[in-house]
């Protein structure tokens, strides 16, 4: 993605390096951008390569003493954080609404989730405890330690801007690592607002970096010998990239990427229930959630329920974020506006049928925002563009089935496996689709099944690559290093039993 240099007026946004907020001295900046409005709301810097090295370097010292920093230490640091992220909610929606688009109470859902896994880290005491067997052999220990890695990396997609940097940092530095955080250049800004609370919570100088840039600070964090581990979400194609990249450069990768999210409607589910959660997964946040549900499969007589559905869906109030109502905001650039009114476009001549066509609504007030309605296909098939392709926009496609086996069938055969639902009151119904589909995420009248942090989001097939989520217990073992111990301890009663070489512990 090329930078570019359009508003010099706007407020930079700054590097964290060192524990110091530092202007970029890089001469490629791209504007931050509200989508509703297309005002120019800051500038942000792809930072140059010696200052990623700084960032690096400034992580690497600081791990010397972060590491052995006390559990107790750790977990308050995001007791604060977390107090501090409430105080702070409204300021913090507002920001992301400003530069992402999405309603005020949906940005409030956005930092909420996050501020979940920061509560998640303040408990960090008794997630990162090790096993111990008592008397292994005679007089000897076994036990384990969970150390952290060092410099790792977090590397962040536009969608999110406060939940996903808040899958990242807290957990790796509460588990002892230190940080370097790569958010999307889209929208930045809440990201930095969170990295100021997390400063004034007490994080030490160094323990949490941020650059920003596009593919070649991407890649500089690939390759970098001092960075230990990457967490990235985002495209399923630069995902992989990242996964391949660093994974060759020896370095722990976790990649959550695209989707495409189906829903089974089983003719037996609470209609009303099921069309709500329907639009709503769809629709809301204009369909820019890796969890928006993109297709969903009418089983038998449940397709006589396109009507109802259209109509829900015209009943969705598309506007800016910050209107008191609004359902539906903006994409999230112009770019997010083209291509998405381009797959409509698409999806019409190759035969889909435009069941509501949301292109070019009209927004009073809003008249340059990205905006596209809720937009219904049915009839679609696979090979379509609607349906090979992550549409990230609020376009919701329908294909029928006659049975449930069909339709898990279907799914099954699609590459993705992020999310699923099933819609359905009959328990057996709801039982086979929990075993038998291959989906990491599966909600039974849940419409967007995203795990709290007791448990680890996860992702199947194309959705991922790496073995562990990013928070919840799997993060642990992401963000630490198995140490196991055998001990014997001699006391002057110890009889000695003359050399073993044998393997066995005697
Ligand atoms: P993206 O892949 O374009 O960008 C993600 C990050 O990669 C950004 O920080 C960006 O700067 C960087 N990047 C972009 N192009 C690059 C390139 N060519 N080389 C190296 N780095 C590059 O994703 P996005 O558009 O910001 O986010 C939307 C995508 O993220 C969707 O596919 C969505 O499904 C996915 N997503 C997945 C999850 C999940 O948990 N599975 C969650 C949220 C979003």
């Amino acid at each position: 993605m090329d930078a570019s240099t359009t508003n010099v007026q706007a407020p930079t946004v700054k590097l964290l390096i060192g524990g110091k907020m530092v202007e970029s001295k890089t001469t490629q900046w791209r504007d931050v951008v509200n989508p509703a409005t297309q005002q120019v709301l800051a500038r942000v810097p792809f930072a140059t390569a010696d200052e990623i090295n700084a960032a690096v370097a400034s992580a690497k010292e600081a791990f010397k003493t972060w590491k052995k920093t006390p559990i107790g230490t750790r977990a308050r640091i995001f007791l604060k954080l977390q107090q501090l992220i409430r105080e702070n909610m409204g300021e913090l929606a507002a920001l992301l609404t400003a530069e992402q688009g999405k309603t005020l109470p949906d940005a409030e859902g956005d930092v909420f989730r996050g501020l979940e896994v920061v509560e998640h880290a303040a408990n960090i005491g008794t997630l990162q405890l090790g096993d111990l067997a008592n008397n292994v052999a005679n007089g000897v220990d076994t036990y384990s330690i969970m150390q952290p890695l060092g410099v790792c990396a977090g590397i962040t997609p536009f969608n999110f801007p406060a939940m996903i940097p808040l899958w990242m940092f807290p957990m790796a530095i509460a588990t002892g690592n230190t940080f370097v955080l790569k958010p999307s250049e889209q929208d930045p800004m809440v990201t930095m607002r969170l990295c100021e609370l997390a400063l004034e919570a007490g994080i030490p100088a160094g323990v949490l970096n941020v650059i920003h840039g596009g593919e070649d600070a991407v890649n500089a964090i690939c390759d970098h010998a001092d960075i230990k581990a990457i967490s990235f979400v985002g495209s399923t194609k630069v995902g992989t990239h990242v996964y391949n990249r660093a994974s060759l450069n020896g370095k722990r990768v976790q990649c959550m990427m695209g989707a495409k999210n189906h829903a089974i409607v089983m003719p037996d589910s609470n209609k009303e229930q099921t069309l709500n959660a329907l639009a709503g997964a769809a629709f809301g946040a204009a369909g820019q959630r890796c969890m928006a549900l993109s297709v969903v499969v009418l089983v038998g007589e449940a397709q006589k329920w396109i009507p109802e559905l259209v109509e829900k869906a015209k009943t969705l109030k598309v506007s800016a974020g910050t209107e008191a109502g609004t359902d539906v905001g903006p994409l999230v650039s112009c770019a997010a506006l083209d291509r998405v009114t381009g797959l409509i476009e698409r999806g019409v001549a190759e035969g889909a049928k435009l069941e509501l066509d949301g292109r070019q609504p009209t927004v009073k007030g809003f008249e340059k925002g990205n905006f596209v309605g809720p937009t219904i296909f049915s009839g679609v098939k696979p090979g379509m563009s609607v349906y090979e392709q992550e549409i990230f926009g609020p376009v919701l496609c329908i294909v029928a089935a006659d049975d449930i086996d069909q339709a898990i069938e279907f799914i099954n055969a699609n590459p993705n496996g992020n999310g699923t639902a099933i819609f359905t009151q009959s328990g057996a119904a709801a039982r086979k689709f929990q075993e038998d589909i291959d989906v990491g995420q599966v909600g039974i009248n849940v419409p967007i099944p995203v795990p709290v942090p007791l448990f680890s989001f996860t992702g199947s097939r194309a959705s991922k690559l790496g073995d562990l989520g990013p928070y919840g217990k799997q993060v642990v073992l992401f963000y630490t290093q198995t140490k196991t111990v055998t001990a014997r301890w001699f006391d002057d009663s110890t009889t000695s039993h003359g050399v073993n070489t044998t393997i066995s512990l005697k």
